[in-house]
């Protein structure tokens, strides 16, 4: 089978997608995560596919596909053991060149998408600060005008992929903020990710460690006008046109990361014999696993749903908002469940759920908290006032 064919269907790309990704086996992600050490032969393998293009319009270079086969292929990748690593490998080829996509010019778009497509161009998304925090419009990273291009200057924090990437997605304000519209006049830049202008400081983390995050250091950067996506000063509305889609996918692959842990606990259950039965013939032991099937099960459809608006071009705040936050605690509580499960063993890396565990963790801080997904139905959903 072929993803080149007329209509894929979301089985065959299920299908698909998981023989690629089980190729990796879990020693394969214990190894690259202690190293630690970029996935690329994983990448390698969804490049020659095609799936790193899997939203990119055909006519860049991409298989044209929709958000439904983007959420099911990084699910079955999150699933199959590759984890939060394996998800985010893949993951940063989707969804930061949203903007370029859907902003940027027709030459930016025909000289780069094409690469990212085949994944001969790596790039970086360059957002948060450490003074700004979750308050995107307090970023203080300036680009000043010059004759024909920028000047930036600033300090961006938890960089994915900087240590290798080409290009980044760089938000920067090129006006001040004002009480009155606080998210204009900021602008985002897609540029070279200029190692003689810009310092990358690796930040050591508790999981997800294959996958690379940094600390820039933005010393004057030269940018050309060309470089400018979309209009100056519109830059972080065109980051929220990517918030929905990010979120129902984050939540397929937090709950792809959770499905793992259970593969891993169930088979354990089976074969752990303690008072001369298998654990798993304890409803102590088998219930919280099976408590975690449904819930994982309920997100995935709360997810389809969210992934299934988005495509037919339906707003879809609040469903994909609930997808992240439910796949997010399913996912966990999942990898949690299967921490229990293997009692003492959870803790040895050979037996691979401390490391779910670990990069579970993450989804519920990034690319978007769990208290911010409260706030957005508290406040558009519920109709609430305002905490902050
Ligand atoms: C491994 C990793 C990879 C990342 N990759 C990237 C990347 O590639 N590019 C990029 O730009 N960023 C990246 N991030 C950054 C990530 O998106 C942020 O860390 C995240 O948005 C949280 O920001 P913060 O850490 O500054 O939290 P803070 O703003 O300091 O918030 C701390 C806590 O307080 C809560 N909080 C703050 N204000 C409120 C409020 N009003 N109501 C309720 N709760 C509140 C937050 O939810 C959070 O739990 C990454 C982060 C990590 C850990």
């Amino acid at each position: 089978m072929t993803i080149t064919e007329e209509k894929i269907t979301l089985d065959e790309v299920r299908q698909h997608s998981r023989e690629i990704a089980r190729r990796f086996d879990l020693d394969y992600w214990r190894e690259k995560d202690s190293k630690p050490e970029y996935p690329w032969e994983f990448v390698k393998a969804f490049a020659e596919a095609g799936w790193l293009g899997a939203m990119i319009p055909e006519e860049y270079g991409g298989l044209g596909l929709g958000l439904q086969e983007a959420a099911v292929m990084l699910s079955e990748v999150a699933g199959s053991g590759a984890g939060a690593a394996g998800a985010s490998a893949i993951h940063f080829y989707i969804f930061p060149p949203g903007p370029i996509l859907r902003h940027g010019s027709e030459d930016m778009k025909r000289k780069y998408l094409p690469k990212i497509a085949k994944g001969e161009l790596l790039m970086a998304f360059g957002v948060t600060e450490p003074n700004a925090g979750v308050d995107t419009s307090r970023i203080t990273t300036k680009a000043v005008k010059t004759d024909g291009g920028w000047v930036v200057n600033g300090h961006k924090i938890w960089i994915t992929n900087a240590q290798n990437a080409h290009r980044i997605l760089l938000l920067a304000r090129t006006s001040p903020r004002t009480e009155e519209r606080p998210f204009d006049g900021m602008t985002l830049f897609f540029t070279d990710l200029n190692r003689e202008r810009i310092t990358v400081r690796e930040i050591e983390k508790l999981g997800r460690a294959a996958v690379d995050s940094n600390e820039l250091f933005i010393d004057n950067l030269e940018v050309r006008d060309d470089e400018v996506v979309g209009e100056v000063g519109k830059g972080f509305s065109y980051l929220l046109d990517g918030l929905n889609p990010e979120r129902i996918v984050v939540g397929m692959e937090q709950l792809g990361l959770g499905r793992a842990a259970l593969e891993v606990a169930t088979k354990y259950a089976k074969e752990r014999i303690v008072f001369d039965r298998p654990i798993g013939k304890n409803q102590a032991v088998a219930h919280p696993l099976a408590d975690s099937w449904i819930r994982l099960k309920a997100a995935e459809l709360v997810s389809m749903d969210a992934a299934a608006l988005y495509d037919a071009h339906q707003p879809c705040g609040p469903e994909a908002n609930a997808a992240k936050f439910l796949g997010s605690e399913a996912g966990f509580e999942a990898c949690d469940r299967a921490m229990q499960t293997l009692g003492g063993y959870s803790y040895a890396k050979e037996y691979h759920v401390e490391r779910f565990w670990r990069e579970s963790r993450l989804l519920k801080i990034a690319p978007v908290s769990q208290e911010m997904v409260l706030n957005y139905i508290s406040t558009k959903v519920l109709g609430l006032p305002r905490s902050y």
